[in-house]
């Protein structure tokens, strides 16, 4: 298999494979007999001592590899190929850009059972009443008789059903059974749905207003075309309702469409909306499904079956035969970039991905990132603004509390409990942001000084009281809480503020008021984040306490008062990145304060009332401050006005990363491109779980020279065997620096 430079290369037809290794490369094999694949087919090859499971990328009629060592295919999963050779194109497409192996993108573009080789479900059937089931007199005789009748008059009442439709089961759980019976007595009769066919016409939602109907056409206009739309809109200003429009005139012209979202488990009712209004079948595709409802919605959304995928981030893989129009909400949102393994922004190959299949693509935000800002104003997206939020709500009044004049007692100033006072009395609700889950970031010894710290990062570790642990929130390690100081035995102090400690304070400041939480540690149980965020829209909580979870699109009519308790900690990140994050933070957070009638409040606790920031922001919006930061931007050469790479390397060994990142330095600056490479340099918290960390940094004003830097990097260091002695990656257009 491996690359030889003997002489006679296997001739006829090759296959080339990607296999799912961390190899940037493709494997050349022989057909096999039997089926044969083809490009887009799933296939079991050997490698190395075992088989594996690849896809079939391209065809060659020969291969640097000599015949007598070309090995043959073993079978042909999928004798009709998974992905058509658009979508082939696309992901190998995304594996060069991202310099990721093949193997590993291709995987992540499948579900997991066919990941491992497992068949695809085929699509369910439709139940029919035959003309027999239809003339039969439905008198009952006996209890099973009347459940047999019951299924009967249910199908023949709705002129049939899919095997999956969940109006089945009102029939109750043994239903299936009564159906076969039902099959095998002619009375029903189990027949292929077709996939592409038109659902019903959707139910109409409220009146566009002017701003809308303008965005919502320009949508719909570019149907088929590539076209890339900024929608810049304020929280609560109807997005969703011109996404809606949107997806409704393409199902009604057969299409299918993509609606990407940052996270789904904060976002219910985005998805009770989508289904209730649009009466075609929906794919919902995200991490907390099970296997087999992945695979079952996975198949719904390739058959065309499914008309509307929403999902998370690796939605965007999802191979579509009708896809129509793409949708990205939230653009800004850090988490539509992978952090781990294959390293890409659902975002930025939502645009490629449109171009590729020439659909329109929407990237829908209160707050855009400068990335799509810089797009718009230059005039690469169409800019779609939505200025005000329907009806007569205004937009919250926000202003600043100073920390220094007033004191906070556990992180709420006087002021602050003031005015909520005020609004509990007016039947309001509060929404309390802090950003830092626990009860304590820090656990003290006042006598020794000693801390609680992780023995395998350069972080303390924090007080989780309700399970009384120690907690690393950097590499997970968590421990016993001492009782008292390891070093002097004198007892232990828990300073600072976390959201646990804060929920705490509110119940105490306010006896008798539901207060609930929303952070990581509150929502582990599957629906619990949801129960709590149905809590907050009926009414049940008064007080929700939340970090950045609270800043994800929910809609709560009933608060009328946000407070940020520590604007501060954003403030002097030391990430290019940490101020544009901050002020989409602030402005997501307060778009939460009066979404009906009545004008809400924000109030925002800060030691530095004078920082420029919460200036340009309070004065002029987020608009203000995003021109304000692109000029930033450019004055000092960051994106979007260069393009960044990141080279990271990790090991137990103290020197092996800086020597390895040395190494890759000297193979990346041996064409003398125009690209800067700053580093390396120790990661900002150097050790974390046990590994130190390093970095290097890639600047380029072009990206084809950076690529070509890349390129030939990687290609060195994975014949530098010296390399295999740490771990590393490459993220290409990384969202953190740190
Ligand atoms: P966004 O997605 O921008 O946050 P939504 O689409 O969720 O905004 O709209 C916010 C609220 O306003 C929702 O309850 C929605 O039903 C309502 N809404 C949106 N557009 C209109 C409209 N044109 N007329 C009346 N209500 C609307
Ligand atoms: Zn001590
Ligand atoms: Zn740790």
């Amino acid at each position: 298999m491996s690359a030889s430079s003997e002489p006679g290369p296997a001739a006829g037809i090759v296959f080339r494979v990607a296999v799912d290794a961390p190899l940037r490369r493709l494997f050349d094999y022989a057909a096999p007999t039997g089926h044969q694949p083809r490009v887009g087919s799933r296939v079991r090859v050997p490698f190395g001592r075992r088989s594996t499971v690849g896809m079939v990328v391209d065809t060659a009629t020969v291969s640097d590899v000599p015949a007598e060592r070309l090995k043959s295919i073993v079978e042909t999963l999928d004798p009709d190929p998974l992905f058509g050779a658009r979508h082939v194109a696309f992901l190998s497409w995304s594996a060069r850009y991202y310099h990721h192996p093949a193997g590993e993108v291709f995987a992540a573009a499948l579900p997991g059972p066919l990941r491992r080789g497992g068949v695809l479900p085929e699509l369910p059937r439709r139940l029919i009443a035959t003309p027999t089931g239809n003339e039969v007199d439905l008198a009952a005789h006996g209890r099973r008789a009347a459940r047999q009748a019951a299924a009967l008059e249910l199908i023949r009442n709705t002129g049939g059903l899919d095997e999956d439709d969940p109006r089945l089961d009102t029939l109750g759980s043994g239903w299936r059974g009564i159906v076969r019976r039902l099959v095998d007595i002619g009375l029903l009769a189990g027949v292929p749905i077709d996939a592409r066919a038109r659902g019903e016409d959707p139910r109409p939602g409220p009146a566009l207003n002017p701003a809308q109907q303008t965005a919502a056409e320009a949508l719909v206009g570019s149907l088929g075309t590539f076209r890339p739309f900024l929608l810049n809109g304020v929280t609560g200003s109807g997005k969703t309702e011109v996404y809606l429009a949107a997806v409704a005139a393409a199902a009604a012209s057969d299409l299918q469409s993509m609606v990407i979202v940052p996270e789904i488990g904060l976002t219910p009712q985005l998805v009770a909306r989508f289904r209730e209004r649009l009466a075609c079948p929906l794919a919902v595709l995200h991490s907390g499904l099970a296997d087999g409802e992945r695979l079952r919605a996975w198949r719904d959304a390739r058959s065309g079956r499914a008309r509307v995928v929403i999902g998370t981030r690796s939605a965007i893989f999802t191979p579509l035969p009708d896809l129509g129009l793409i949708v990205v909400d939230e653009e800004h949102d850090p988490s539509l970039k992978q952090q781990d393994g294959f390293r890409y922004s659902a975002r930025d190959l939502a645009v490629v991905r449109a171009e590729r299949s020439r659909t329109p693509v929407v990237l829908g935000t209160a707050t855009p990132s400068l990335e799509t800002l810089q797009n718009a104003r230059s005039g690469r997206y169409e800019e779609l603004e939505l200025p005000e939020r329907p009806g007569s709500t205004r937009h919250p009044a926000v202003s600043l509390i100073d920390l220094k004049r007033h004191p906070p007692r556990e992180g709420l100033s006087g002021p602050l409990v003031e005015r909520m006072r005020h609004h509990l009395d007016r039947d309001g609700q509060i929404m309390v942001f802090l950003n830092r889950r626990g009860f304590a970031p820090v656990l003290f010894c006042g006598e020794c000084g000693w801390t609680a710290e992780c023995p395998r990062c350069d972080a303390r570790m924090v007080y989780h009281r309700r399970v009384l642990r120690l907690k690393c929130h950097h590499c997970g390690f968590d421990a016993d809480v001492p009782e008292a100081c390891p070093g002097c035995a004198y007892p232990l102090k828990a300073v600072g503020l976390g959201t646990e400690r804060l929920e705490d304070a509110l119940a105490r400041e306010f006896p008798g008021v539901a207060v609930g939480r929303l952070d990581r540690d509150s929502t582990q149980r599957k629906d619990s984040a949801a129960r709590v965020l149905e809590d907050v829209r009926n009414g049940t909580l008064r007080i929700l306490v939340g970090t950045q979870m609270l800043t994800k699109g929910h809609d709560f009519p009933g608060v009328s008062l946000v407070a940020v308790l520590d604007a501060d900690q954003g403030l002097f990140g030391t990430d290019f990145r940490s101020s544009e994050r901050l002020a989409q933070t602030l402005t997501q957070v307060a778009g939460r304060a009066g979404r009906r009638d009545a004008r809400g409040e924000v109030l925002i606790q800060t030691a530095c009332p004078d920082h420029p920031l919460l200036g340009l922001l309070l004065a002029g919006g987020y608009e203000a401050f995003a021109t304000r930061a692109l000029a930033e931007r450019e004055a000092a050469g960051w994106p979007p006005f260069s393009h960044l790479a990141l080279l990271r390397a990790e090991a137990t060994d103290r020197t092996a990363p800086m020597a390895f990142l040395e190494t890759a330095a000297g193979y990346a600056r041996a064409g003398g491109e125009a690209v800067q490479i700053l580093g390396p340099v120790p990661a900002t918290m150097e050790r974390r779980a046990g590994r130190i960390r390093a970095q290097l940094l890639f600047q380029a004003s072009a990206r084809p020279a950076l690529h070509r830097v890349l390129g030939r990097m990687l290609a060195a260091l994975e014949a530098d065997r010296s390399a295999r002695s740490v771990r590393w990656h490459l993220d290409v257009d990384p969202v953190d620096l740190l």
